[in-house]
């Protein structure tokens, strides 16, 4: 028998252009025992992305497909496009030891609380949404239409931020790359700063 101890699931949501990927990718950095999952989507690839690194880039009728044959953990549609993530993908992973990081949008993230898989959530928040439409435009990724849909949706998803388990806000990369490292990594979490967290977001609401 395998005693292998298995990996865990981490699920890191936040708005775009909050600074996920780069605090995600300060944990892939410090430790090897933790790996991105990739997601399917039927979104075409940016410049730069690559096949099966970025996502898995399929059309909307192999999508379809993948949902009929029950292969996803969760799956939803953002911003106008399907995004998945594979159950075979994960189950591979965690059974070889390796932490799965999922960069997952909040319904995708509700699909998995309320289906009871075993994970660990965090929430990422932007310093205000004056700051996230500026990364948003300075990125130069998408055009005025799209920054305003991506903002609108950011909105809708703070409102999902206090479902997580863990809340951490990005106005400095530094500080926040060590509070998400803490709570991956080391397993630790300040309570207080949590607290504090969620009045910047009640704030940021209302
Ligand atoms: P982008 O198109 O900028 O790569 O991603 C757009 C959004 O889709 C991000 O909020 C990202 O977290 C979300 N996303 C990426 N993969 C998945 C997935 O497999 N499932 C869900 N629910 N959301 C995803």
């Amino acid at each position: 028998m395998n005693n292998k101890q298995k990996g865990r699931l981490y699920v890191i949501s936040a708005p775009s252009g909050a600074g996920k990927s780069s605090l995600i990718q300060s944990i892939l950095d410090t430790s090897k025992n933790f790996e991105l999952s990739v997601s399917a989507t039927t979104r075409k690839p940016r410049e730069g992305e690559e096949e099966g690194k970025h996502y898995f880039f399929i059309e909307d009728n192999e999508f379809d497909a993948l949902i009929s044959k029950h292969a996803f953990i969760e799956y939803a549609v953002v911003h106008n496009h399907k995004y998945g993530t594979l159950k075979s993908h994960i189950e591979e992973k965690i059974n070889k030891g390796i932490s799965v990081i999922c960069d997952i949008d909040v319904q995708g993230y509700k699909l998995i609380k309320d289906a009871s898989i075993e994970h660990t959530s965090i929430f990422i928040i932007p310093p205000s949404l004056e700051e996230l439409e500026i990364r948003l435009i300075n990125r130069g990724l998408d055009s005025p239409a799209i920054i305003n849909t991506r903002l609108n949706n950011a909105k809708k998803e703070l409102k999902f931020a206090e479902e997580f388990d863990y809340r951490i806000l990005n106005d400095s990369y530094e500080t926040a790359s060590m509070d998400i490292i803490d709570i991956v990594i080391d397993g630790k979490s300040s309570n207080n700063k949590d607290k504090i967290n969620l009045k910047i977001l009640r704030d940021m609401l209302s």
